[in-house]
């Protein structure tokens, strides 16, 4: 292929329809074809990245190889494609912004009005070109947050629109929208849709497929009536129905052709069928467990579905890798104290305690790691998590009374995690934690060494707290052994309890790697351990 092709989803009706599933799902078909493919998300926010928003506004924060913190549709995009992605598959409103305003500061416009349009919309178009131009991509799947309509939005549509005239044949855009069902009518509404395909057309868009999320299967006169009004053919009108994985919504596009249309739309050939085999087997194992066993996440967002999304992946691909189902239940922290912790955390096979910030929850947490270490139940702590296990050793092995981060207590006694160096001068917040890929060498006597199989690894970080190398001689002595370290820094980034039958703290984040192809060893090993002998 000679020239990068661009394939825009939009959507309309509701938000959370699952357009970064569809984006995933169509760039895992590409890529199943031979094509190479890259996926972007437009974030029509003014943060200039999600790094500063609780999980309240923004569920999860994703974080990249190149360290770049970004909106969680990026952790499926690397899920499905098993392919990295980075700092320039995340735009949001606020970079946008910030690039023209420098610009405008070093006097690049020269002396001209810098607008929305031409200039924001410019460098809206820079970023998503930047993507085919830069890596030679066959295929940039652009996904457009938010809803069409929505103010914030509006540059972003207008970017599309320019490119599609720009680059005519070249693009396709995709949009995802709601068909309710009316139970006291008994029907599916196209009404919505209707209206959503009108608001695009306002703002300059014509839709080329339009996919139609629905709770119930449609009617195939639903189609039929969304083409007629919404001038496109009936073939590329799409249903996406509910399903119970995530994982099979490509076979489901495959089925209804999604890959083929855009293909054709784009005038390419369609050579050959793509090849999922290993995707197939994959849900294959999914759907028949021949194990069982029973996971608590202990957090603080548990009540938010999308808190802690990399790590319930993490663990759906980890308990295939075991042929295993995994019952995953999420703990509330601030419900875990002194009185009820044994009772709340009993009949799990294996625990692990969650990243998290700040002080609410903690003593939970603490309560938690003690749990898992004193009824040697397989334990994976991470980065808030393993500090949460260093502080308990600390405390109730070690007896260091009240050892503490100085996060949550920064007079504390034993300081055994406390704020790195480089992190000390340090007052802005946006962007300024150790972010991104590190290199740590293992132990050859570790867990982690029996799971990784290998000695050099890399793993993503956020944070700023670390472990104490003050400390180092007083936790080996009592048996908490420091089994991964960064060769630069000295950093430990793993501890380890050798005794116990498998308790792995780490500094870093194991749930950032893990895809359905390649599931993340310490996960595979965890659950492995937690599956009863
Ligand atoms: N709050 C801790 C730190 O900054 C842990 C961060 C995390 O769990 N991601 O070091």
């Amino acid at each position: 292929m000679n020239s990068t092709k661009y394939i825009f989803v939009t959507g309309g009706v509701a938000s959370s329809l699952g357009k970064g599933i569809i984006s995933a799902s169509l760039g895992k078909l590409l890529q199943a074809r031979g094509y190479s493919v890259t996926i972007q998300k437009l974030d029509p926010y003014i943060n200039v990245d999600p790094g500063t928003l609780n999980p309240y506004e923004h569920g999860e924060c994703y974080v990249t190889e190149d360290g770049a913190e970004t909106d969680l549709d990026l952790g499926h995009y690397e899920r499905f494609l098993n392919q990295h992605t980075s700092q320039a598959n995340n735009v949001t409103t606020g970079r946008v912004y910030q690039t023209v305003i420098d610009k405008e500061r070093r006097g690049d416009y020269l002396g001209k009005t810098v607008q929305i349009i031409p200039h924001i919309t410019d460098e809206i178009k820079r970023r998503i070109k930047i993507l085919g131009k830069k890596h030679k991509y066959d295929f940039v799947i652009t996904e457009i947050g938010g809803t069409v309509g929505d103010i914030e939005a509006l540059p972003y549509i207008e970017a599309v629109r320019q490119l599609r005239w720009e680059l005519h044949n070249q693009c396709v855009n995709i949009h995802l929208t709601l068909v309710p069902f009316l139970k006291a009518s008994g029907e599916h509404k196209t009404k919505p849709t209707q209206h959503s395909v009108k608001t695009l057309l306002e703002e300059g868009v014509q839709p080329d497929i339009i996919v139609l999320r629905s709770e119930i299967p449609l009617h195939k006169e639903i189609k039929k009536k969304v083409a007629q009004f919404c001038n496109v053919n009936p073939e590329a009108v799409i249903e996406s129905k509910d399903v119970e994985s995530i994982y099979e919504v490509p076979l489901l596009m495959r089925s209804e052709k999604l890959d083929t249309i855009v293909l054709q739309k784009l005038g390419m050939e369609i050579k050959r069928s793509p090849r999922l085999d290993a995707w197939k087997k994959f849900l294959h194992k999914l759907k028949n467990p021949k194990h069982n066993t029973n996971i608590a996440l202990v957090g603080k967002y548990i009540e938010l579905q999308d808190a802690y999304k990399s790590i319930d992946e993490s663990i759906i691909h980890a308990g295939v890798a075991n042929e295993a189902k995994v019952e995953l239940s999420h703990l509330h922290s601030e419900d875990i104290n002194e009185h009820n912790y044994q009772e709340s955390l009993s009949g799990y096979d294996g625990i692990i305690i969650a990243p998290g910030f700040g002080n609410r929850g903690i003593d939970g947490k603490i309560l938690t790691a003690r749990f898992a270490r004193e009824n040697n139940i397989p334990f994976l702590g991470i980065c808030l998590g393993m500090q949460c296990a260093v502080i308990e050793f600390a405390r109730n092995v070690i007896g260091f009374d009240n050892a503490n981060s100085t996060e949550i207590d920064h007079k504390t006694q034993y300081p055994v995690i406390d704020l790195m160096e480089n992190q000390k001068q340090i007052t802005d917040k946006g962007g300024t934690m150790r972010l991104g890929a590190y290199p740590c060498v293992l132990k050859k006597t570790s867990k982690s060494y029996i799971a990784y199989k290998r000695i050099n690894i890399s793993e993503r970080h956020r944070h700023r707290y670390e472990f104490n190398n003050n400390y180092i001689n007083d936790l080996k002595n009592y048996g908490m052994i420091p089994v991964g370290i960064n060769p630069d820094t000295e950093l430990v980034e793993i501890m380890e309890i050798p005794e116990h039958k498998w308790f792995v703290g780490v500094q870093f984040h194991p749930e950032y790697q893990s895809t359905v192809l390649k599931p993340h060893p310490l996960f595979v090993n965890f659950i492995k351990a937690s599956l009863k002998e």
